[in-house]
């Protein structure tokens, strides 16, 4: 397919791609976009993966928009369950099963893979991740007549998914080789009041431990621990991750490294390529979350209409969605000089990351001290000045 002689070319319909057509077209009505993607290319916000089963949502009532409406309220053209295969930096177009498709610019939004680890036993292929619409529709419908789940985790991912499962009534083990729930983004007293909070709530964390192996058994599963101890299950989900999908932007030797390096226009090492979203990877930072994305489509549909634009992340707080204890948390950069001050009382923890100079670097907040989020996020120092 050849196309028009200015046209703009996008990778994937995840919410990075999506966000970046509507900018863009705010700014430029006339410019042919063509949009290609391996899904059906409807949209759906992803965060709501983790929390619509309690609401006894499926994966179609997800959807805000089928891709045809999409396609015809934004005036784009939409090449679903097309998986493309190579990037031609030089001939300016890209491989896709119905043949080459070509750009005058490009810009690439393929997300994330979830990390699997290498477990052992004769139904460690059965374990699953639910990454997007259709894993979710896979994950509710092994979830028919199934009890128990067991979820391989304790981060963000995980302990959403743990909640929403036991309000949803299911029996949840949850597994993690840390010492907390969210142990890479809160303080210890701050993961302790969470864990006691889901604990009530009906989950049994295993702490200090790891899947080794998952077994089929005569009903379900079982899942063995490395402490040698056995939990029978009906599911295992696994949350342990996600992996920016560099792999095409590495075989068209475009620079990667976490994840498809770009500068402050979204610009990668090739020109006239962008990435955005998660696999995207801005001065050594990869931000998976929704802000951040929104920021980068933001910008780069700025410099894509040829306006000046330059990237830049304020303070980005996310918020857990785990209703048995709320969670607020905007970690300090992972070079942040510093130390937490902790403040627990009864129903909440207000942990502040303090720098050597006093300044406020980062915060977690939990329980009642969630209402603090607005004004200590107006302290913080920008991610990206
Ligand atoms: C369960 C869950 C809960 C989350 N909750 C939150 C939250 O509460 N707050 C928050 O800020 N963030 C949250 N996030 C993160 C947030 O959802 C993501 O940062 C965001 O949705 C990523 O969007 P994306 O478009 O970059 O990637 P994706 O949505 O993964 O889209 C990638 C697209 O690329 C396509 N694609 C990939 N490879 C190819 C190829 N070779 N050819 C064609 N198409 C291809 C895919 O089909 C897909 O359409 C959550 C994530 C998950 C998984």
């Amino acid at each position: 397919m050849i196309a028009p002689a200015q046209s703009l070319v996008i990778v994937g319909s995840g919410l990075a791609a999506w966000t970046l057509v509507r900018e863009f077209r705010k700014l430029d009505a006339q410019t042919p976009i063509t949009l290609i993607t391996r899904d059906n290319g409807d949209f759906y916000s992803k965060p709501m993966l983790s929390n619509a089963l309690s609401s006894g949502k499926t994966a179609a009532q997800l959807v805000s928009a089928t891709s045809a409406a999409m396609a015809q309220q934004l005036g784009v053209t939409v090449m679903a369950k097309t998986d493309v295969t190579a990037i031609d930096p030089v001939a300016y177009s890209v491989t896709t099963a119905l043949g080459p498709v070509t750009y005058s610019r490009l810009v690439l939004a393929l997300g994330a893979d979830p990390v699997r680890l290498p477990l052992q036993g004769d139904a460690a292929d059965r374990v699953i991740s639910v990454n997007d619409l259709q894993d979710y529709a896979t994950f509710r419908a092994q979830l028919e007549g199934a009890k128990r789940v067991t979820v391989i985790g304790a981060g963000l991912i995980g302990c959403e998914f743990a909640n929403d499962l036991v309000q949803a009534g299911y029996e949840v083990d949850v597994i993690d080789p840390g010492t907390h729930p969210l142990g890479r983004l809160l303080p210890l007293e701050a993961g302790q009041q969470m864990q006691q909070a889901l604990a009530h709530a009906g989950v049994r964390f295993h702490f200090g431990n790891s899947v080794q192996a998952v077994l089929a058994a005569p009903q379900g599963l079982q899942v063995e621990l490395a402490n040698g101890q056995r939990l029978a299950s009906d599911l295992v989900l696994s949350a342990v991750g996600l992996r920016p999908r560099i792999a095409l932007a590495k075989a068209a030797g475009l620079q990667t490294a976490r994840g498809i390096v770009v500068n402050r226009q979204l610009q990668t090492s090739q020109t006239d390529i962008y990435a955005l979203g998660d696999v995207a990877e801005v001065e050594g930072l990869l931000l998976p979350y929704v802000m951040p994305m929104m920021q980068s489509a933001r910008t780069l549909a700025a410099h894509l209409a040829g306006q000046p634009a330059t990237l830049r992340y304020p303070a980005m707080p996310v918020v857990v969605k785990t209703p048995a204890m709320p969670v607020v948390v905007s970690p300090p950069l992972a070079n942040a000089q510093g130390s937490w001050q902790v403040n627990a009382f009864s129903d909440g923890v207000d942990a502040r990351f303090v720098g050597l100079d006093g300044t406020l670097l980062g915060f977690a907040l939990a329980g009642k001290a969630t209402g603090q989020k607005t004004v200590l996020q107006k302290s913080l120092p920008a991610v990206l000045a």
